[in-house]
Parts: structure tokens; sequence; C-alpha cells
């Protein structure tokens, strides 16, 4: 991908940890940072917009855009086909804002191989008696989905070890300001200060820094 100002943010978690609740809570206090909306052919759940959520789709469409080469990447999760737009990406980050990719652990390997200075947030459960009792609280899913979702935990858990950070939602509050410090914390590693900051440089500077 080209030289663009925002950051790239992969958050990964097993269902239910807590990383869509995490994600919507930081972006209510940061009107320069954005979810990147996913294609998905699975069933929308109540309350679950097409284009706010998801852009909920057919298989036929879905793998018509693979052939079309619009998705950065894509991943058949649970049995549902579930893919990141390109285009819709880089116009968010040539804006400078910061955009997070609610993936699994399959999209993030292929994400880091196209997308080099990703940073990659791996979010765990307390436990797993916690994870069961979250996806039981939220009440979207069956009791087999849940069960199905309970049983792919601890494979998403075991590559935690392929990402940069590792946070552990246990109190909801906390996870959130640790959330945070990373995602502001990386506006000033250098080369992103730097695209930020280009115009002051330049001014202080008698030579351009390359
Ligand atoms: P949740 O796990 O309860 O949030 O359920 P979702 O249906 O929202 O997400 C299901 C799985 O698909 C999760 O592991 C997500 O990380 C993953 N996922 C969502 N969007 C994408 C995407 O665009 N690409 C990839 N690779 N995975 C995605
Ligand atoms: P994910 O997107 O990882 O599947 P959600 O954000 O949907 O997870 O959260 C799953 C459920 O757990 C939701 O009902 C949410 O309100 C709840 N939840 C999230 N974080 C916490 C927390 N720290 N303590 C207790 N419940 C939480
Ligand atoms: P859910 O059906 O609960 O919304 O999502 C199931 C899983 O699919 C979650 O772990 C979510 O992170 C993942 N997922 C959602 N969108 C995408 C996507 O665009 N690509 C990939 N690879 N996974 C996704």
């Amino acid at each position: 991908m080209q030289q663009l100002s925002g950051n790239l943010f992969i958050i990964s978690a097993p269902s239910g940890t807590g990383k869509s609740s995490l994600i919507q809570a930081l972006l209510q206090r940061h009107a320069d940072m954005q979810l990147s909306v996913s294609h998905t052919t699975r069933a929308p759940r109540a309350g679950e917009q097409n284009g706010v959520h998801y852009h909920f789709t057919t298989v036929d469409d879905f793998k018509a855009r693979i052939e079309n080469h619009e998705f950065l990447e894509w991943a058949e999760v649970f049995g549902n086909y579930y893919g990141t737009s390109r285009a819709a990406i880089e116009r968010q980050l040539a804006q400078g804002i910061d955009v997070f990719l609610d993936i699994d652990w399959q999209g993030a390997r292929q994400i880091r191989e196209q997308a080099a200075g990703t940073i990659g947030i791996f979010i765990l459960p307390p436990s797993l008696t916690e994870l069961q009792q979250r996806l039981t609280n939220r009440a979207t899913d069956s009791a087999e989905v849940i069960a199905g979702r309970m049983a792919k935990a601890q494979n998403e858990m075991s590559h935690a070890d392929e990402y940069d950070y590792l946070i552990i939602n246990d109190d909801f509050a906390a996870t959130l300001h640790q959330l945070e410090q990373i995602v502001l914390c990386q506006r000033h590693r250098f080369a992103s200060a730097q695209q930020r900051q280009q115009p002051l440089l330049d001014q202080l500077l008698a030579k351009p820094i390359k």
C-alpha cells in the first residue's frame, strides 16, 4: 500500500472477549479513529445495520469481489466469508484517520504481508468461564453457535504471540484506557509523527530529514 498518514490497527480476540465494545467506546472518544466495515456473508444479528456493522452480502457477490481483487484480505470464519475492502481503508488512512480492523488471526497474517507498519493488538478474556458468560449474556447467538465459538477460542488465542500488544479485558474501563494509550502512543513513533509534522520540521530544520 502507498505511504499513508493514519495508522492501521488489527484487533483480534476470541469471539465474546469484548473487542467490538472496546472499539466502539474508543471511537466515541476520538473523531479521528474509525472502524473498517467488513463485508460478510453471515446473516445480520438483531440490531445490526448494513453498512454500519458490516456490509452484508451474498456468497456470489462475495466471490465476485474476490475475483476483482477488492479485498485486502478475506477469510472463512465459522462457515461464513468475511473480507476487508482495500479501497475504503486507503481512503481513510490518506485522511490521517487511524483505522481499526476487527479481524481474525488468518486475516491478520494476510494484512501484515501487504501493509508494513500495521500494529497488531490481541485481547484475551480473563478466563474461559468468563468468555462463555459474556457470549451467553450478549444473547445474540444460539447455544449451538456459542459452543462453536468456545471451541474455536483456544485456537484463536494460540496466535496471540503473532501480535505486537497483548491486553486482558477484565475491567472494561481499565482495558479501554490501555487500548487508548497504545493507539495514541503510535502517533508519536517517528515515522508517524514525521508525516503529521512535516511542515513544522521543514520550518525548524535547515536540512530536510529523509
Ligand atoms: P464477534 O467475534 O462476536 O465479534 O463476531 P463477528 O461475527 O463480528 O466476527 C467473527 C470473526 O470474524 C472474528 O474472529 C473477527 O475477528 C473476524 N472478522 C471480522 N471481520 C473480518 C475481516 O474483515 N477479515 C477477517 N479476516 N476477519 C474478520
Ligand atoms: P466481541 O466483539 O469480542 O465478540 P463484544 O464486544 O460483543 O465481544 O462483547 C461480548 C459481551 O461481553 C457483550 O455483551 C459486552 O457487553 C460484554 N463485555 C465486554 N467487555 C466486558 C468486560 N470487561 N466485562 C464484562 N462484560 C464485558
Ligand atoms: P461475527 O460473526 O461474530 O460478527 O464474527 C466472527 C468472526 O469473524 C470474528 O472473530 C471477527 O473478528 C471475524 N471477522 C469479521 N470480519 C472479518 C473480516 O473482514 N475478515 C476476517 N478475516 N475476519 C473477520
